[in-house]
């Protein structure tokens, strides 16, 4: 433990036109509402000194710590298909990296640290609702074993911002492998900037696919994380919500919760974010736009690829990010059914999914209650097919024991979290601290009736999420 923040800051070490080098904006009264000790001990930062007023300015923006760089880096992005050539950390601030416990670099960054170069019209803040939103689902979703940033805290900021209403502000400190993106490629490759291009994929390389081979190589690396992450998300009902360019890692983290939510109701044609209105990131769509950014991707490297002549084989790997998917798919739901991952599991999988797709049948209880973790819902039990299928499933002798460590008994779902928020925004942690310990082991049984982990009545179900900027 210690009483600083050993940063060593590869980033910042890249050229200037990577960032902008700008330190947080300081709040007026910044007050600690949540802390994840145990990420700050894997950091090797001593959770009481966090905790302190010292640690407090630090992570509100108050203090630039001992060997911070603060830099805003610089990135595109296609949002919802269209271009945009210069997006940026609007709100976020690079404080620096640190190596963890077990040798693994990773940023330090505030989000809500105040306005920067890339903030366009935006306030540089972000309210209090979607920094716990994300503090949440984040810390829920690195609890069931999927890659993604982390929450190491959130500090109120004493200060109201001006949203649809007036809210209170926050500032969350996230924790990720890095913030590389697809969209800071297209930075670069827009401007034509192969140098930096350069940079960036040597830069990107070294953090996260030390064993690739060249830059094709690295396009392989990062469409196989991107197939096994979306396949991931398949498997416990997830939405992104926004899988814009500038919202997909490198890393193969899970990166930028701002309209995500689980399904309740299982149907593939879901959409929750209020802006998509298409419907382009549906629960079903994630495969494919995952396939589409990364032809972005590909896209960018070519000129380090040798050009046009590398077309066919970048081709040939954005069109192989089907097959992996499909096989992690497969993979992560014969585990589901606690079955072998064969042909006949994954027809098994796919005619389940039907039978509650027509019954809008929980998705969560139901693979719970097939482990033998609660009731089966009437409307899919009722089902003439389903008394076939499960015959058809049993017949297979499916290992239970396998499948409660597949299957989440709970998962932050929307009408509780904004419940959460409701009761943040007024002042009262409970409902705050009570989600963070039932969702810190997701695997284990409950212990008593729980309503965090029952599904929305009528009244409650959430119907769309917000950006939450
Ligand atoms: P997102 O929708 O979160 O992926 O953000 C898209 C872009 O908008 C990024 O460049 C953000 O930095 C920027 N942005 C989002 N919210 C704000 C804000 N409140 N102030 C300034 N920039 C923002
Ligand atoms: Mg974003
Ligand atoms: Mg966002």
């Amino acid at each position: 433990m210690t009483l600083h923040i050993p940063f060593d800051n590869s980033y910042a070490r890249l050229p200037e036109r990577f960032y902008v080098r700008q330190a947080p904006v300081p709040v007026a009264a910044p007050r600690l509402i949540a802390l994840n000790e145990g990420l700050a001990r894997e950091l090797g930062l001593d959770p009481e000194w966090l905790a302190s007023p010292e640690g407090v300015a630090v992570l509100s923006g108050n203090s630039v710590p001992e060997g911070a760089e603060p830099l805003a880096q610089a990135y595109a992005g296609h949002q919802f298909g269209g271009w945009v050539p210069r997006l940026g950390d609007g709100r976020a601030i690079l404080l620096g990296e640190v190596i963890d416990r077990q040798g693994r670099r990773r940023d330090i960054q505030l989000k809500g640290a105040g306005r920067t170069p890339f903030s366009r019209m935006g306030d540089g803040r972000a309210a209090i609702g979607p920094v716990l939103r994300e503090f949440v689902v984040s810390e829920a979703m690195a609890a069931m074993g999927i890659p993604t940033t982390r929450a190491l805290a959130a500090v109120a900021t004493g200060e109201t911002i001006r949203r649809e209403r007036a809210l209170p502000g926050a500032v969350l400190t996230r924790v990720a492998a890095s913030h590389i993106r697809v969209g800071t490629f297209q930075y670069f490759a827009a401007r034509e900037d192969s140098e930096a291009l350069a940079a960036l994929t040597a830069h990107a390389m070294a953090r996260h696919y030390p064993q690739a081979d060249g830059p094709m190589g690295f396009l392989r690396a990062v469409i196989a994380a991107q197939a096994r992450l979306v396949a991931a998300w398949m498997g416990l009902g997830f939405i992104h919500g926004v899988m814009n360019t500038d919202n997909m890692a490198i890393s193969g983290e899970t990166i930028d919760y701002g309209p995500c939510a689980f399904l309740d109701g299982y149907h593939p044609e879901t959409v929750f974010s209020s802006i998509d209105h298409y419907g382009r990131y549906a629960y079903r769509q994630q495969p494919n736009v995952a396939a589409w950014n990364l032809a972005q991707l590909a896209s960018c490297l070519l000129p380090l690829m040798g050009g046009e002549a590398a077309i066919p084989e970048a081709t040939e790997a954005v069109r192989g990010f089907a097959t992996l998917y499909d096989a992690e798919w497969r993979r992560i739901f014969a585990a589901k059914l606690g079955l072998p991952a064969d042909e006949e599991t994954a027809a098994l999988a796919a005619r389940l999914l039907d039978m509650m797709a027509a019954t809008w049948a929980d998705f969560t209880l139901t693979f719970r209650a097939l482990s033998g973790d609660g009731a089966l819902p009437e409307a899919l039990t009722e089902l003439p097919a389903f008394g076939e299928w499960r015959a058809a499933w049993e017949a297979r002798s499916p290992d239970r024991d396998a499948m409660r460590r597949a299957n989440p008994a709970i998962i932050p779902r929307n009408h509780r979290i904004e419940a959460m928020i409701a009761a943040a925004e007024k002042g009262d942690l409970g409902p705050l601290e009570e989600m963070r310990a039932a969702l810190a082991d997701p695997f284990a049984p409950p212990a008593r009736f729980d309503p965090l982990r029952t599904p929305p009545t009528e009244e409650e179900r959430v119907l769309q999420t917000f950006c939450g900027t």
